[in-house]
């Protein structure tokens, strides 16, 4: 098969490979972005492979980047484009279920081939668009179907990842796994608890962000992939119930981690320890504590100003996004509004400072002066007091007042 019309970013980088051609080496364009044009999608990064070998490879161009020179792969800067060039390889002896002990070099884009996951993944092409299908992987992209190349036991064996590999492309790709392939994940699930949890849930959250997450996450529940998961293995329940959510696509990683930890009934006080678990960074942990927080009072009813306040508008957004999975309309332009009529977006828009309160009322600094700062951010949200100096001024003295009274 041949494709009439490459892609502009390929036409762009044929001109990489005619240059390692010359040279009397073989290239050839690669893995994802070869799967995902022949889908008719946008691919981000265009890979190469190459039977030079790095240090040719470095030859050949002026300007290169070591990335990853062990496992073969050396960054090309071409006018302003860059393409990450690796030589074919063969990984051997995978002695702890993931990442090979070794890799070796070769010359055979066949050998190269072969060690990749699923045949979808296994197409090559070259620079005139020809592909080359060694492993039936056109069949199965048009079929829609996840299959090993191989034998599926034997390379999740090797690499558990790459079972986790299979149920994210199942989602983002809305395809099958292949029966053989399905059961030697079953058989082997438990060889996850060997993959780092960082590597793990990248795949996992792809397969949430997926188009079709129920197709991905019904095989991660049958296969039980999920008992090898941080904080998952009690939480059969919960995953179905999650699994069952409206098939609607989730935008965003802290949506579907905030969506996960609803329909797993975990408590505000164990969000940060589950989310912990699964090695996310703090900010997505507040992000995810925050919308959390939204979603809960957002299902209650209308938005308060004060909610809208705390998240500020692109987190209010985001709730409002998910609250059609649980049968209510998003009302994104109604946010807006309601979010645009707040007295004030951030407290240092109140027009009074602590220092102005402690100039202007004869008390020692203390916990009062916090406590008043936020009674007046309080107070100018939901419109009890018009952010005027003059105005902030008397509502804070008679706030001292009553609190020295009582
Ligand atoms: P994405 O679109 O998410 O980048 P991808 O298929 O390109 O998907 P990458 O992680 O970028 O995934 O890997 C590039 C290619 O390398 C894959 O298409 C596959 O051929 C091969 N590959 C990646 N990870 C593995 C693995 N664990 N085992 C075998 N082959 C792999
Ligand atoms: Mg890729």
């Amino acid at each position: 098969m041949k494709l009439e019309q490459l892609p502009q970013e390929f036409v762009k980088a044929s001109v990489v490979i005619e240059e390692i051609e010359k040279h009397g080496f073989e290239a050839y364009f690669v893995g994802g972005s070869v799967r995902d044009t022949l889908l008719g999608k946008k691919s981000h990064d265009v890979d190469i492979a190459t039977s030079a070998y790095p240090e040719e490879i470095k030859h050949i161009f002026k300007r290169t980047v070591d990335v990853g020179i062990d496992h073969g792969t050396v960054l090309v800067l071409h006018e302003e484009d860059q393409y990450e060039i690796t030589t074919f390889r063969t990984e051997s002896t995978y002695q702890d279920y993931r990442r090979p002990d070794h890799v070796t070099f070769v010359r055979s884009l066949e050998e190269d081939l072969k060690r990749r996951d699923f045949t979808i993944n296994a197409l090559a092409m070259d620079k005139e668009g020809t592909i080359i299908d060694l492993f039936h992987g056109l069949d199965d992209l048009q079929k829609g179907v996840i299959r090993a190349v191989g034998d599926p036991k034997e390379r999740f064996h090797e690499d558990a990842l790459r079972m986790m590999r299979g149920l994210r492309f199942a989602s983002q790709l809305d395809f099958e796994i292949e029966k053989e392939t399905l059961g030697a994940i079953y058989l082997f699930h438990s060889l996850l608890a060997k993959i780092s949890v960082e590597r793990i849930a990248i795949e996992f959250i792809k397969m949430l962000l997926g188009k079709n997450r129920q197709k991905g996450l019904t095989s991660f529940i049958e296969t039980e992939c999920y008992q090898s998961c941080p904080g998952l293995k009690e939480r059969l329940t919960g995953l179905l119930a999650f699994s069952e959510l409206p098939n609607r696509r989730i935008e965003e990683e802290g949506q579907a981690w905030t969506l996960l930890l609803k329909e797993l009934n975990i408590a505000s006080s164990d969000t940060r320890d589950f989310l912990k678990c699964w090695k996310l960074s703090n900010h997505l942990i507040h992000e995810v504590a925050e919308l959390s927080f939204g979603l809960k009072q957002r299902l209650a009813g209308e938005w308060q100003a004060q909610e809208l306040f705390r998240l500020g508008l692109e987190q209010s957004l985001s709730v409002e996004k998910i609250v059609p999975f649980y049968g209510q309309k998003a009302d994104c332009e109604g946010t807006e509004r309601k979010f645009s009529e707040l007295p004030i977006t951030e407290r240092k828009q109140l027009r009074i400072t602590g220092n102005d309160l402690l100039a202007e009322i004869d008390r020692q600094p203390g916990k009062w002066l916090g406590e008043l700062i936020d009674r007046l951010e309080a107070a100018v949200i939901n419109r009890e007091v018009a952010n005027d100096r003059e105005q902030l001024l008397a509502f804070s003295r008679d706030f001292v007042k009553v609190e020295d009274e009582s």
